[in-house]
């Protein structure tokens, strides 16, 4: 029977296919005595043998994706199938005891499980998970028991999950993985940013979505209700399948209406539209003609689903390729964002209370240099090209923001000793997210090139809502009133010292707030590729007076409700059946005016 599951959408697009469930397929270990050792002995080689095959495909598919540096896991994954003493001790067990070798590996798995649950060390942890992983990969060989897994998946379908971590989601192939529904999750958590960097649809926040689904199970994802559909009945099918081909037929011709013109209001302001970047392949030659820069590369990622740190030499020749690509538009590398939800299991982080309050981005650069300085250097060394700026996310004061410049000048410093070159004009800026810096943004902007807004953890802190919790998903609201304040005072100090103000939330990529974005002062908006044509269509037909009159009409409302009605009913005018046949039509100034600051 139908049924419609409400949850949040965090990844636009329709998908319609039959459910892959993953995570939660469990297996029985049998235990027996074998009357042949021998024959046993054989049994586990064919599995390590069938084993390797498949870590070393898995090895080869993720270099071919996301490059050597995350391929690395794999090739651990593969010595730990040759390590020595985890060989003999099996061994030894077939033979001293008799027993199936599923059931050793199952008895030592459970010892490692108890040991990771007893020992608070990240670095053993990640370790221990990595040979679980191993073990269970082999009890599935064995067993001929299929695990599913984003990159296992055969035939296209929608991934059904529990949760998913920021490194599951990033090895998910978006020709077999056509939608994403999680029981957990929430529009700016990591997750939900991947996905819509590989541009799945995605629902999220569905709670016990998959309790009597199958692998079988038709479901539909509409990415843009946030609704989950299982079973639908032939009639919603038919109305989906006509949704999906009209919403492709969409995007086909904003696609080329946004190649016409440039990012620019109705009444000729320019207002650059840049992408936000966290994987490698993001970086294709046509995202300097669909895309006027990066306007947040989220360098962790080269930091994810790896064993080792990445060398300087790796992150220079990826800051390198960014800029190279996207010249001369300019390419905005934020310093790495570790901590929060994105977790490097290598480096000793120990497991927090309150990670998005935790030893997280500059805090944790600041402490570790020797992680900090070589991603600097490569930034610094890419910046010959002439088009990168930096920024360094959750600046919460006027120290932590002179603390990190003063390593930058040191290893300005250590470059010019070494006689390697550098752009000494690289322009340096500071993400505005957390509310303590909103109140010091008269002083930060005299001391920064540039401000970039990160509403994503602006609304976390300032409404106290963490921004990965489903249960107050309700409550995270970037029509606050208190939202939209701290963004005009931002804007209000960027243009007061003259230097640009971006915003580069997932806010930015939502055409509903384009208008009160923009008439709040915000100069430039970085998303998500996927939003750049929407969002785009919609500074067309923005007057840019009009939307500071907006804004001021907003700033004025006292509840996220009044805001959002009023910002609603402007925008659904806008994109009413008429003025998107003017869109259609519409052709951008030659001359944009770019804004005065
Ligand atoms: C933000 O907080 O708005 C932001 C862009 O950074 P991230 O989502 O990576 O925390
Ligand atoms: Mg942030």
């Amino acid at each position: 029977m139908e049924c419609t599951l409400r949850g949040i959408g965090v990844s636009p697009g329709i998908a319609i296919g039959h459910a892959v469930l993953f995570g939660n397929d469990r297996y029985e270990v049998p235990k027996y005595k074998v009357a042949n050792a021998a024959r046993e002995l054989k049994r586990f080689a064919r599995a390590l043998d069938k084993t390797r095959d498949y870590l070393k495909d898995l090895h080869r598919k993720a270099e071919e994706k996301l490059g050597s540096g995350h391929a690395d896991i794999f090739k651990a994954h593969l010595l730990i199938l040759d390590d020595a003493t985890l060989l003999e001790q099996v061994q030894q067990r077939i033979e001293n005891e008799q027993l199936n070798v599923e059931h050793i590996l199952d008895e030592l798995s459970q010892y490692y499980t108890n040991l990771l649950s007893a020992i608070d060390d990240t670095l053993f942890q990640a370790r221990t998970a990595d040979l679980l992983d191993v073990m269970d990969r082999l009890q599935r060989n064995l067993l001929d028991a299929e695990r599913a897994h984003p990159h296992d998946i055969q035939d296209p379908g929608i991934v059904l999950a529990h949760d998913l971590s920021p490194s599951d989601t990033v090895m998910m192939d978006r020709t077999k993985v056509l939608g994403l529904a999680l029981d957990s999750g929430s529009p700016t958590s990591h997750t939900a940013i991947l996905a819509r960097a590989l541009e799945i649809p995605a629902v999220m926040g569905l709670r016990h979505m998959a309790s009597n689904l199958t692998n079988e199970t038709l479901v539909i994802i509409d990415g843009h209700e946030g609704l989950f559909i299982s079973n639908p009945s032939s009639e919603t099918l038919a109305s989906y399948v006509e949704k999906q081909t009209k919403l492709e037929e969409t995007r086909t011709a904003l696609r080329s209406i946004m190649l016409r013109g440039g990012s620019v209001t109705r009444d000729g302001v320019a207002i650059p539209t840049m992408a936000n970047v966290e994987l490698p392949f993001e970086l294709v030659p046509e995202l300097r003609d669909s895309a006027e820069g990066v306007g947040l590369f989220r360098t962790e990622y080269l930091f994810l689903n790896r064993n080792t740190l990445p060398s300087e030499e790796e992150q220079y020749l990826a800051y390198l390729h960014a800029a190279e690509t996207m010249h001369p538009h300019p390419v905005t590398l934020r310093t790495m964002d570790i901590g929060g939800d994105k977790f490097v299991s290598h480096l000793q982080i120990s497991k927090e209370e309150n990670p998005q309050l935790g030893w997280r981005a500059v805090r944790f650069c600041l402490e570790r240099r020797d992680i900090f300085k070589p991603q600097l250097r490569a930034m610094l060394r890419a910046s010959t090209v002439g088009n990168i700026q930096i920024m360094f996310p959750m600046i919460s004061g006027v120290e932590e923001l002179r603390q990190v410049k003063e390593v930058v000048e040191e290893v300005k410093e250590e470059l010019r000793a070494e006689g390697i070159a550098f752009n000494p004009d690289m322009k340096i800026g500071s993400m505005i997210e957390v509310p303590s810096a909103v109140t010091l943004t008269d002083i930060l902007s005299r001391e920064t090139d540039f401000f970039s807004i990160g509403t994503n953890d602006l609304i976390q802190y300032s409404l106290a809502v963490d921004r990965v919790n489903e249960k107050i998903a309700h409550l995270y609201e970037p029509a606050h009133p208190a939202v939209l304040r701290m963004i005009k005072w931002t804007c209000n100090a960027a243009w007061a010292s003259g230097i640009p103000c971006g915003l580069c939330g997932e806010m930015a990529g939502d055409p509903l707030y384009t208008e009160v974005l923009i008439g709040l002062g915000v100069t430039s908006l970085s998303m998500s590729a996927v939003s750049l044509p929407l969002v785009r269509a919609e500074i067309a037909e923005i007057d840019f007076a009009e939307a500071q009159e907006l804004a001021a009409r907003l700033l004025k409302m006292a509840t996220a409700a009044e805001i959002k009605a009023l910002i609603r009913e402007r925008y659904e005018k806008r994109r009413s059946a008429e003025a998107f046949i003017s869109l259609a039509s519409h052709r951008a100034p030659d001359a944009p005016t770019p804004l005065e600051l």
